[in-house]
């Protein structure tokens, strides 16, 4: 289909129409639906339930017949909806994202039902969303969790809070023009904020700015001796070799009349550490 004759008016035009038809259908397809299933056609077809009609007997996608499958079923409950399917407030995902809230929230009451939807008419998936949490009861996080796929491949589930997204979303746009993937993406951050952190707790960065010669005896340790005790002891525990929870560990203790100095600090992890006070 060649469209390159058509002027920029038409174009639009017939855009516009083909998007009403698409409703159109999309409304009809969903009529069809209701009452294959309404006489349980499927299983005459041999098709154990509607959703594996839908993906097996009319080729759709898993999600998209799910999409499909609560939008039908939300028509035959509340056939009010019907107009606004038709005129595009109220299309296949939020329908979908609104069926699945009233199955798990077990929201049975027509008027309730009603009110919801109104507040999902003419919103995005993301709006959507936003909107049916508040009606969903504290349901706990989901766990959180890495599966190794392959010897490189990872998957990480994490549970962020709306100002960690919002943070990592304005990160990909300023980065956006470099077509990253979210794990260049945050391998690029993370190699940048790793160095900053570490100054940042280990003084890495510390400079001889008062002379460090005679080392006081007191608990404070000055941080050009933090940066040097780090780069002796490598950024390790200095007896089991681990960087998790490191901390500054006088080996005279302090109590005692210990220094803070490079001789009389090591890294220790917080396992090592509690297990000498011990
Ligand atoms: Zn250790």
């Amino acid at each position: 289909m060649n469209l390159k004759h058509l002027t920029d008016k038409t174009l639009i035009l017939d855009t516009k129409h083909l998007v009403s038809r698409e409703r159109d259908i999309t409304l009809k397809l969903l009529h069809h639906l209701k009452e294959i299933e309404r006489r349980r056609l499927f299983s005459e077809l041999k098709y154990g339930s509607m959703f594996e009609y839908l993906v097996k007997g009319l080729g759709y996608s898993e999600p998209a017949a799910n999409r499909r499958l609560h939008a039908c079923r939300l028509l035959k409950d509340l056939p009010q909806i019907e107009e606004k399917i038709a005129n595009g407030s109220l299309n296949l995902t939020n329908l979908s994202l609104i069926g699945q809230l009233f199955k798990s929230e077990n929201i049975q009451d027509k008027k309730e039902k009603i009110g919801i939807l109104e507040k999902i008419e003419n919103t995005t998936k993301r709006e959507c969303e936003k909107e049916l949490l508040k009606h969903t009861q504290n349901t706990p996080p989901p766990k959180e969790n890495i599966r190794q796929l392959n010897t490189d491949l990872h998957v990480m589930k994490l549970n962020l809070k709306e100002e960690t997204v919002n943070l990592f979303n304005e990160i990909k746009s300023v980065l956006s023009h470099n077509r990253l993937s979210n794990d260049e993406m945050m391998n690029r951050i993370f190699k940048i904020a790793l160095p900053i952190i570490k100054n940042k707790k280990f003084k890495l960065n510390a400079k001889f700015t008062t002379p460090a010669a005679s080392p006081s005896i007191t608990r404070y340790v000055p941080n050009i001796i933090k940066k040097q005790v780090y780069e002796r002891d490598g950024g390790k525990c200095t007896k089991c070799n681990g960087s998790y929870k490191l901390e500054y560990d006088h080996i005279k203790p302090y109590a005692m009349g210990g220094e803070s100095s490079l001789k009389n600090l090591r890294l220790l992890c917080f396992s090592c550490n509690q297990r000498r006070l011990k």
